[in-house]
């Protein structure tokens, strides 16, 4: 009996890039924002980041993702880049002779001063990563990122490169490589051009400190509910005002932290 026929779907599929090729073979525009990512995933860039706005613009040279593969830094025939942690207790723990070679590497063509070029591991127990660490880093030339794995990385390889530590939020994850693709998401999309309408990094959740308002689009009346009149009414002042104080009513109910530090901004 002969096989019925596979799916043909991807066949169809003319030939074009594909995510990877948007990382090499891609001459960046001269001055274009850089990351470098030290990963022992490099196959899992540039992942997300080669669709829709951020991979138009990888595709467009606006920013460029170059991964330095931490296998080949490894000791030995098996190129081993791990070892127990000093002290005992489970897991491995990133070598520093293994990591500060493969740092090494990466900060080839880069600038020394921090401030011009960050160097960051992702880490549960950096800093939180917030709306003010994309801008700032936006406002650099590039970035290095390491991601770590297992247990984390020898600490003194951290403190020999002044590496900065930045945590996605309160929770562990197995790897950096989400982390870092997420702040780059939030990074990237605040280098001018990235996004098509520049002004709406402007008024979105986080960027003055309070949550977005609620958004609507078509049709105005789906199962029985209706888009606020306001925004319907045409009269821009009256939507200005009544998206500000939803604005304020939602942070107001959804982030006691956030509209405090609102509230004292204010009274200064
Ligand atoms: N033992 C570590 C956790 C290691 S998780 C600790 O308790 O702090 C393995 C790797 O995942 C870390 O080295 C880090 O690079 C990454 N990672 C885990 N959680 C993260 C988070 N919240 N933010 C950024 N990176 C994280």
């Amino acid at each position: 009996m002969t096989q019925p026929p596979k799916s043909h779907g991807r066949l169809s599929i003319s030939a074009s890039l594909t995510p990877r090729d948007l990382m090499a073979e891609r001459p960046a525009l001269k001055g274009a924002w850089r990351a470098k990512i030290v990963t022992l995933f490099p196959q899992a860039f540039p992942g997300v980041l080669g669709q829709s706005l951020t991979g138009k613009a990888l595709d467009q040279g606006l920013w460029a993702l170059e991964t330095i593969d931490l296998r080949p830094y490894g000791e030995g025939k098996h190129r081993n880049v791990d070892d127990t942690p000093a002290g005992g207790g489970a897991g491995m723990v990133l070598r520093a002779d293994v990591v500060h070679r493969a740092l090494s590497d990466a900060q080839e063509g880069t600038v020394p001063d921090r401030g011009d070029w960050p160097v960051v591991y992702l880490s549960p127990r950096g800093a939180p990563f917030t709306q003010a660490t994309a801008k700032r880093w936006a406002g650099a030339q590039g970035i290095t990122m390491l991601c770590g794995r297992f247990e984390g990385v020898d600490q003194r390889v951290l403190d020999h490169h002044q590496v900065e530590e930045v945590s996605l939020g309160d929770f562990v994850l197995t790897g950096g490589e989400i982390a870092a693709q997420a702040m780059i998401d939030a990074t990237v999309r605040l280098i001018p051009g990235v996004l098509g309408n520049e002004a709406s990094t402007e008024e979105e959740s986080h960027s003055n400190g309070l949550l977005e308002h609620p958004q609507y689009t078509r049709p105005a009346s789906w199962m029985g509910r209706a888009i606020p009149d306001v925004l319907m009414s045409g009269h821009h002042g009256e939507i200005a005002k009544w998206r500000h104080e939803m604005s304020q009513a939602l942070t107001r109910a959804r982030r006691p932290d956030l509209w405090a530090a609102f509230k004292s901004r204010q009274n200064d």
